[in-house]
């Protein structure tokens, strides 16, 4: 599959690039590792009069140690930096386990953590080239005006896919978004619409430019589990995150994140009422999976039944849940 004709922009410094994204916003893509945009280029999903190419922007990498024991890390930092970085990994583990399951070593080389929030939600009806989306009919998501998937309504409900956002919710992480003549900080869960077409808050000429991990999520116990098809490779079909403080044996404070199933990734609400104060046994951590089964709401938009990854959230949060109360790190 051919990619279509574009011009590529490739500015030196985020100034250049926000003017850039200023002046063409009418029909512009941002490309960071291009391992997401590219394929779906490919397939016609975009079709840009211009690629605004990123990786010239070194200002947008690095991870930054802060004062108050939190983290500051650049939009475009690979995958791959984060799920190796000393720092993370010992003071926000739930994001470095997850960030060593996206996809494969080469695209975590390529991949960055902004492409990783920003990336499109997916579907078995939309992920596909322009002959089958042709042959099969095309849908809300892109060109049609039906769901294949919920053909009553007029929702599309394609996934969010992505392994770090889980994780980054955890933490109560926040994003900055910048415009030619704005900038604004906003907590990630405030950046996902719920909708699998309009899926996020982002306008033509915006930038995401930086992470944020507050200090007062360092040190909190992480773990993160996925199901894929292919375990060397592959999107989450269902994922969770899970992070917890204890003190004395007990759970000070937790959170639950999902993934692959929703059309935005969510923070499970209610966690921190029924865990907190409590020694994690096989009951409370069943009664988390529970809570985190509740919102999940996958539709066939997968290879998997929604049923199976319905189930498998409750037992993955099960099983994170007991796997972070056991860790052996205060
Ligand atoms: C075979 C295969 C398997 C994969 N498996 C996984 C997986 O297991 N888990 C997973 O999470 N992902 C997976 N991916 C998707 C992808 O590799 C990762 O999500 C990666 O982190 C995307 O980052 P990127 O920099 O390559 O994004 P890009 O492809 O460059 O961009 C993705 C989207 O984000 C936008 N964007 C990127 N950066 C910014 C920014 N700073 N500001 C505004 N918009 C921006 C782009 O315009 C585009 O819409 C897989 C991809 C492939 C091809
Ligand atoms: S959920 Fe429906 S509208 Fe959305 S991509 Fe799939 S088929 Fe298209």
């Amino acid at each position: 599959m051919s990619l279509p004709q574009f011009e590529l922009l490739r500015p030196r410094s985020l100034v250049e690039a926000l003017d850039l994204l200023g002046k063409h916003s009418a029909n512009i893509r941002v490309l960071a590792g291009g391992t997401d945009l590219i394929p779906s280029m490919r397939q016609k999903l975009f079709e840009p009069d211009y690629v605004l190419d990123l990786r010239g922007v070194t200002e947008l990498r690095g991870i930054r140690p802060q004062s108050d024991g939190g983290a500051e890390i650049g939009a475009l930092t690979a995958i791959r930096t984060i799920e190796r970085s000393d720092f993370l990994g010992e003071q926000y583990p739930v994001l470095t386990e997850a960030a060593a399951t996206v996809a494969s070593p080469v695209l975590r080389n390529m991949g960055t953590i902004g492409g990783n929030i920003c990336l499109d939600t997916r579907c078995l009806w939309y992920n596909q080239s322009l002959t089958w989306r042709k042959g099969c009919g095309f849908c809300i998501k892109k060109d049609g005006d039906l769901c294949h998937v919920a053909p009553g309504g007029a929702k599309c409900w394609a996934a969010f896919s992505g392994d770090t956002p889980p994780a980054l919710l955890c933490l109560n992480a926040e994003i900055e978004i910048v415009s030619p003549n704005n900038a604004r900080r906003i907590p990630l869960s405030e950046f996902y619409t719920g909708l699998g077409d309009t899926y996020r808050k982002l306008q033509a000429n915006e930038l995401v430019t930086r992470i944020f991990l507050p200090g007062n999520a360092a040190g909190y116990r992480g773990v993160y589990r996925k199901l894929r098809v292919r375990g060397s490779i592959d999107y989450p079909l269902a994922g969770v995150a899970v992070v917890m403080r204890r003190s004395n044996g007990h759970v000070a404070d937790a959170r639950i994140g999902i993934t692959g199933v929703n059309p935005a990734p969510l923070l499970v609400n209610g966690v921190s009422d029924l865990l907190a104060g409590k020694a994690v046994d096989e009951s409370l951590a069943h009664a988390a999976g529970e809570l985190a089964a509740r919102i999940s709401k996958p539709l066939t938009t997968s290879a998997l039944t929604p049923e199976y990854r319905r189930e498998m959230i409750r037992v993955f949060t099960k099983r994170a849940v007991l796997a972070a109360a056991d860790a052996n790190r205060n």
